[in-house]
């Protein structure tokens, strides 16, 4: 086969050589459960421990702060159906933002069946929640703010600082879905203020099925989960030791270097981005175009169809993706482009390109060059594209 080149490191990414290595002897030999009286099982227990303070040291926060979890949608639920239950007799208010992902969104809904009433914040044209328009949704039943640290879809880097500030000054709990930053941005769990966290390995080359959830020692909030009395009798459940294994090198390898990686990969961002928008016409960036995760690209291209793009862009290895992962297969164009106030026509044809560290220059050339031609070729098809260049003449 012709050489793949994997642009959806958003969706999911690639679990690096050196954390399956770390997995390995958790899968085999050391298969104790860390909960166990015996000797055997003190390697197991050992490492979890150990992994636990790798992460907490990466985040600013106590060994004690960190649950682990299945990954970034339990984290995400834990924070809203746990603070609603534990909160309730103080109020029934929660504030999110209408971009948020659906592990957000969704459970937001279903919390509001439940009686809770939700603020969905408005975006800016480039996907900023306003820390005035956040200070501007309390009320005295608000008892929990949740912005996602990044976007999925568009790479926009919330102002989640100034959140946290505004949260802390009304004391109100704040949750950020950190899903797509962490491993990727530094973070500081006091200097932003905040007081839960979500995150998910596979997100930064760790393994599926296996992230942590940050949760400040003065939040009081009961399990998701019921069961044992693993991590400190909060989330029950065996606990995964290889998974936590390879969670704790991957997030140890992504803060490596970060500036350094972070720098290189933003440059071969914004090379691609600078090519797409000089070399095709009719398009759009999606996102902040400063305030951006270093490995996102989203752009909008009139009159073409996001899923045949993808259709045409699979046949030359081209792996990439049109809203989220999550929305695709639903012909409804992604909630975040159309609270960035695309219309509906524009949001259809979207494609997302996302980045990790083995992405080179030349890949993108490459994938520019089919773009070039995928659009035009899509175009050439396209009734709406004819009408227009010819009233436009
Ligand atoms: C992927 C993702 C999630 C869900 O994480 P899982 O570990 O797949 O459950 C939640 N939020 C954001 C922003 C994501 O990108």
């Amino acid at each position: 086969m012709s050489k793949l080149i994997y642009l959806d490191n958003a969706a999911t990414t690639a679990v690096r050589p050196e954390v399956l290595d770390a997995m390995m002897p958790y899968l085999k030999e050391e298969y104790a459960n860390p909960s166990s009286i015996y000797t055997f099982a003190q390697k197991s227990k050992k490492v979890v421990d150990e992994s636990r303070r790798t992460i907490a040291e990466l985040l600013g926060a106590k060994e004690r702060e960190i649950y682990f979890t299945s990954g970034g949608s339990e984290g995400d639920n834990w924070a809203l159906k746990g603070t609603a239950e534990a909160l309730k007799a103080k109020g029934k208010h929660i504030i999110t933002s209408k971009i948020e992902h659906h592990a957000i969104l969704h459970t937001c809904e279903y919390l509001e069946r439940q009686g809770y009433e939700v603020t969905y914040l408005d975006v800016d044209e480039n996907g900023l929640v306003s820390p005035e328009a956040v200070e501007a949704a309390i009320r005295p039943d608000t008892i929990l703010i949740s912005i996602m640290f990044a976007n999925n879809e568009i790479g926009t880097i919330e102002p989640i600082k100034e959140i946290g500030e505004i949260a802390k000054k009304h004391d109100i709990f704040f949750h950020t879905d950190a899903v797509q930053a962490f491993g990727h941005i530094a973070i500081n769990v006091d200097e932003m203020h905040i007081d839960m966290l979500s995150a998910s390995g596979h997100k930064f080359h760790g393994p599926k099925g296996i992230g942590f959830f940050y949760m400040r020692d003065t939040v009081k909030i009961g399990p998701l989960i019921h069961g044992g009395a693993q991590e400190r009798s909060r989330r029950a459940g065996t606990h995964n030791v290889p998974g936590i294994v390879g969670i704790a090198t991957a997030a140890k390898s992504a803060y490596e270097d970060l500036d350094q990686k972070m720098k290189q990969q933003a440059e071969i961002r914004d090379y691609a981005i600078d090519r797409i928008l000089k070399e095709v016409p009719y398009c759009r960036l999606n996102g902040d175009r400063v305030k951006r995760l270093p490995n996102n690209i989203n752009v909008c291209f009139r009159f073409v169809e996001g899923e045949s793009m993808l259709i045409m862009l699979d046949q030359k290895g081209i792996c990439g993706s049109s809203g989220s992962a999550c929305t695709s297969g639903s012909l409804d164009p992604s909630h975040v482009l159309l609270a960035i106030g695309l219309p509906h026509e524009i949001a259809h044809g979207s494609l997302r390109m996302t980045l990790s560290e083995e992405t080179t220059k030349e890949d993108m050339d490459y994938v520019v060059d089919n773009i070039k031609a995928i659009i035009e070729r899509l175009r050439s098809m396209s009734p709406l594209y004819e009408d227009f260049v010819k009233k436009n003449k």
